[in-house]
């Protein structure tokens, strides 16, 4: 494992506060565009007598995908000397608790954009409440577009000051703040002349010297399971379970449990897809194993190890959510629940708390509204397997669908039936 890691990077801010031209930026201040790209897209720009942005590389990217090496589906790439980066392109609320929820890309770093000019707005303040709440603790706050206020040293310090307030009513400490312009590439790969008052790092400096988070190879061991493939070898008909693993790790001769059914059985091979035969491996990846005894699971359950800190099993569970649809949330009708492969209906029983995200003012009725964070209990229709938030930040989120549209999403902080796991 002396490969070099690659880092999950998230971009979110208000709309128009510069996050795709800092993505431009990153990509073609690092050369980690494909050959001739930027020239094209400039090239293009002249003829529509349009000025340049740098925002245009994304789209031009996304327009052909079959580029494939800098960009597939929603994540974009780039190289420096100390790793690869992947950004997670989330666009929007939803986009970013689908991808923090569903996806095999989670972030480990995000970087929250603020327009200098513009100041700290409602949506700067709900994303960092976001952020804390799905528990990604790098924050690097970046002020962009110092160049429409002339590189102002006190503006900076206006902007650093208000949003600092702010994440720490959240209990937040951001990594860092930078003043940076995307456009003009001040602070991003390179430093900047044009702010000599700012002695911290450029955006390309913090991100190479922060740690990947270790220790969720070292957690105890979570997958999902994806679904069971037969396959004939030899003449023995086998299955292999397969999946992505969210924590931990996976041998051979490894006890394994399945929630919410508690069938056992020993893995008796890993079988990885167009990869190098192994005995082990760990989080991170998508994998498959057999096992010792011909045990009925199927898509949905979770797989454990025997030994290690087992999950919670529950129909009642107490949650802390961001809701986001359209209608209110309340007790009127059915949603889904969906956490790793599992689905299931959920009813909303109780709301505790509501709270305004980005004025942190507290109300008490029992229905929650659109951009609210809320703390509610659901009763689930059947059991789920999960992970408590304070045992883990990857097997406790969660999203609720209302109407086929993912529609919410959050963290279990309690199993509320507290029947003891038998193991
Ligand atoms: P997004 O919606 O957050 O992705 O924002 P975009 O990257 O699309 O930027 C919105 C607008 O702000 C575009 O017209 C950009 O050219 C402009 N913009 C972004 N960064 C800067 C900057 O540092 N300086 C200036 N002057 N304009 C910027």
């Amino acid at each position: 494992e002396s490969q070099q890691s690659n880092m999950n990077i998230v971009i979110v801010g208000h709309v128009d506060h510069g996050k795709s031209t800092i993505i431009g930026r990153l990509l073609a201040d690092t050369g980690s565009l494909p050959e001739g790209k930027l020239e094209q897209v400039k090239e293009t720009c002249r003829k529509n007598a349009k000025p340049f942005e740098y925002a245009f590389l994304l789209d031009a990217l996304k327009d052909e995908q079959s580029q494939g090496i800098t960009i597939d589906s929603a994540r974009v790439f780039f190289k420096t000397q100390e790793r690869k980066y992947i950004i997670i392109d989330a666009p929007g609320h939803i986009e970013f608790l689908k991808n923090m929820v569903t996806g095999a890309a989670r972030a480990e770093v995000a970087l929250l954009v603020i327009d200098a000019k513009e100041g700290v707005k409602e949506n700067s303040k709900r994303h960092g409440y976001l952020l804390s709440m799905l528990g990604i603790k790098q924050v690097v706050v970046l002020i962009n577009k110092m160049d429409l206020v002339d590189y102002s040293k006190e503006r900076y310090e206006e902007i650093l000051a208000e949003y600092k307030a702010f994440l720490s009513e959240i209990d937040v400490e951001a990594e860092s703040f930078i003043p940076i312009s995307g456009f003009k590439g001040e602070n991003v790969a390179s430093g900047s002349d044009k702010m000599p008052w700012y002695s911290g790092m450029t955006v390309l400096e913090k991100l190479d010297g922060l740690k990947n988070i270790e220790d969720i190879k070292n957690q105890a061991f979570r997958m999902p399971v994806q679904g069971i493939y037969k396959f004939t070898a030899g003449g023995d008909d086998r299955r292999i379970v397969a999946g992505t693993i969210d924590t931990g790790k996976v041998k051979v001769g490894h006890e394994m449990v399945f929630y919410p059914s508690g069938k056992k059985s020993k893995v008796k091979s890993i079988e990885r897809f167009n990869a190098p035969k192994t005995d082990e491996d760990v989080s991170g990846s998508a994998t498959g194993f057999t096992l010792e005894d011909q045990i009925y699971i199927t898509r949905g359950e979770l797989a454990c190890i025997i030994g290690e800190r087992q999950p919670e099993v529950s129909t009642q569970i107490k949650t802390k959510l961001f809701w986001l649809g359209k209608e209110d949330l309340n007790n009127t009708r059915d949603y889904y629940l969906k956490m790793g492969t599992q689905k299931v209906k959920a009813a909303l029983e109780e709301v505790i708390t509501v709270l305004d995200a980005s004025t942190l003012t507290k109300t008490e009725r029992q229905y929650v509204q659109r951009h609210e964070v809320a703390e509610v209990i659901f009763k689930l229709e059947k059991a789920i397997a999960f992970d408590k938030a304070e045992n883990s930040t990857e097997t406790s989120r969660f999203v609720l669908v209302d109407n086929y549209e993912i529609s919410g999403g959050g963290i279990i902080v309690d199993n509320l039936e507290n029947e003891e796991l038998w193991l």
